[in-house]
């Protein structure tokens, strides 16, 4: 997500203060924050947010929101700029709806509730004590402005006839828009990998797109099922041998698509038209795991998957 400013001047992110209207336990390991208020009538575009991504700013421990310099577009400066004690902690989450009607935009956010003693953080522990009222900022896409990097949305499917959809809980709200935005004749298969089988949440999904929900025993780690699942679905034999997804020695999040490369590395631009899209994200050693598989075992063209980490076990986010 760039601060760049479109040809109107108007910046293509909008900064925005934004109020809590609601707070629902929707499962064990969700909960879903419903945001409103006035700033937010420039927000996003409904039936075009798939993956989009929004920055939220939780406040720091005194409470109070950061002063942000809100007309420039460079919400990411102003926010370094203030003292750390006082800027409070940005994080990065998904739409999972959006609803714009005469009275006001909302917008719903499930946020997984990660809270084990040295494995939670600000966002988590944000949403787990949420109340009606509470304020913090929002950085998301502003509405009907075409932004060159897709208002920070990555699924691009082109003319694939399929998709093949995998993440773990903290993807489960962005795959649950990309399935309600989707036409309706779109194909293919999401795997969703949760804590434990209450959290399979509802989603409208095209009624030729399985959805398999993976619930994991609390013995098993983020992939123990993600993993094998795909491979399987792609006719890996071995499918399950490479479990070590603690082979990772990095802590940065892989960011790997069809037009850009995190690791730097040359995209080849392919005219073969790709019959399957493949989009997958969560934590990265898993995501980096299956990359590994399905392009240098598999030989899927990276041209044709979006491989995202979204957290990475035993790193706090910065943003
Ligand atoms: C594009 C994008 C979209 C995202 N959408 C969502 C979303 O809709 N909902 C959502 O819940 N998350 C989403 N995430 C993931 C979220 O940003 C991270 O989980 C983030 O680390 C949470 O911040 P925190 O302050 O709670 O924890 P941090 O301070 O970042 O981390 C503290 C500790 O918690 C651990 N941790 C972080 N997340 C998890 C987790 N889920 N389970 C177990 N341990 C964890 C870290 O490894 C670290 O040890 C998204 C991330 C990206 C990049």
């Amino acid at each position: 997500m760039s601060a760049e400013t479109t040809t109107t001047d108007r910046p293509t992110y909008v900064l925005a203060r934004a109020e809590v209207r609601g707070v629902e336990r929707v499962s064990p390991n969700f909960v879903r924050v419903t945001f409103g208020g006035e700033e937010l009538f420039e927000f996003g575009t409904p039936g075009d947010v798939f993956d989009a991504r929004i920055k939220l700013i939780f406040p720091p421990a005194s409470g109070v929101l950061p002063t942000l310099d809100r007309e420039t577009g460079d919400w990411w400066g102003s926010f370094l700029a203030v003292p750390e004690e006082e800027r409070g902690s940005m994080r990065t989450y998904s739409v999972r709806d959006l609803r714009v009607t005469d009275t006001g935009t909302e917008l719903d956010v499930d946020f997984v509730l990660h809270l084990a003693p040295g494995l939670t953080g600000p966002a988590s522990r944000w949403a787990d004590a949420a109340a009606v009222g509470q304020e913090l900022f929002l950085v998301g896409p502003r509405r009907g402005v075409a932004a060159s990097d897709h208002g920070g949305a990555e699924y691009e499917p082109g003319g694939a006839a399929s998709v093949v959809l995998a993440g773990d809980e903290t993807a489960a709200p962005a795959i649950a828009r990309v399935l309600e935005d989707a036409p309706r004749d779109l194909r293919g298969v999401a795997f969703i990998e949760v804590p434990s089988a209450e959290d399979e949440l509802a989603i409208d999904a095209p009624a030729g797109v399985e959805v398999r929900w993976l619930p994991r025993s609390e013995e098993q780690m983020h992939g123990a099922l993600l993993i094998p699942a795909v491979l399987a679905h792609l006719g890996d034999a071995d499918a399950g041998d490479d479990l070590d997804v603690t082979d990772v020695d990095t802590e940065d999040l892989l960011w790997e698509t069809p037009d850009y490369s995190g690791l730097g590395e040359d995209i080849a631009v392919t005219d073969a038209p790709a019959d399957r899209y493949f989009w997958i994200a969560g934590e990265s050693g898993v995501v980096t795991t299956l990359r590994r598989h399905l392009v240098k075992d598999l030989g899927i063209d990276r041209g044709q998957v979006a491989f995202m980490g979204y957290w990475r076990r035993g790193v706090a986010m910065r943003g």
